[in-house]
């Protein structure tokens, strides 16, 4: 079987240890989607990598990729842009490494997908300019966008039962048939989501850019947007999306809740 070279823009999804010297890395890339290649001397003090290795980097990879293995191996991979500097705060940080896992969980292997790659790309630079406010609403933007770009938007303006408006005080939820329910058809088939909540997940999924300017404050009721998108993007994730990333800051945020 002959082997294949793919050069290609990519973001650094999640790495790992391999022997003493070497690293797994998962990349995401532009040209081919999620990538798992063998990063041989990668930890050695002068390694050719260099810092290129770093989560959330861009780089420019050379991979050697044959089609009957599973482990791909990386030749070449020159930073293109650093990792956006998400020191400033520990939410930053765990919403950029939420959306690298995200996307890790959500993908298979060699399935290319261009768009979501502008969504992981765009959210992780956003994470770094938006004001702090806006940093939760910048998540949940990107889970909308990926979403989409995985082929499961949620539908947010009409009943996915009986399309009618959504437009009462009360609204439901599924992440079974896909997007909100009415009064009439939710009881029993979904969960409670303030009508509120459901408007504003409306007017994100609307928005075109991750642009500071454009992205509004998120309400007061958080944690039921929270557990919405979240059990909507894990329900289409299949078994394997548990998101580990997401369990930190539920405990983060439960920690700073007031007696
Ligand atoms: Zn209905």
């Amino acid at each position: 079987m002959p082997r294949t070279i793919v050069k290609t823009h990519a973001i650094v999804l999640h790495t790992m240890r391999m022997g003493e010297t070497s690293s797994l890395v998962t990349l995401y890339a532009q040209e081919c989607g999620k990538l798992k290649a063998m990063a041989r001397g990668a930890r050695k003090p002068k390694s050719r990598f260099g810092a290129a290795l770093g989560l959330m980097t861009e780089v420019q990879a050379v991979c050697y990729v044959k089609e009957t293995r599973d482990l791909q191996t990386l030749s070449e991979c020159t930073l293109l842009k650093p990792a956006p500097d998400l020191s400033q705060s520990l939410e930053r940080l765990s919403f950029g490494s939420a959306a690298c896992e995200l996307v890790d969980r959500l993908t298979i292997e060699g399935e290319n997908n261009p768009r979501l790659y502008q969504c992981l790309s765009g959210v992780l630079h956003g994470l770094a300019e938006v004001e702090p406010e806006q940093v939760e609403s910048l998540f949940w933007y990107f889970q909308l966008r990926a979403a989409a770009a995985l082929g499961y938007r949620p539908e947010l303006r009409q009943c996915i039962t009986c399309q009618r408006e959504l437009v009462g005080p009360s609204s439901w939820f599924s992440a079974a048939l896909g997007g909100g329910l009415c009064s009439v058809c939710g009881p029993g088939n979904g969960v409670r989501l303030a009508q509120r909540s459901l408007r504003f997940l409306a007017v994100l999924q609307g928005l075109r850019t991750y642009s500071k300017e454009a992205l509004p404050q998120a309400p007061a009721q958080r944690g039921e947007i929270r557990m919405a998108l979240r059990g909507f993007l894990e329900y289409h994730g299949g078994e394997h999306s548990r998101l580990r990333s997401l369990d930190f800051l539920d405990g983060l945020n439960r920690a700073a809740l007031p007696a």
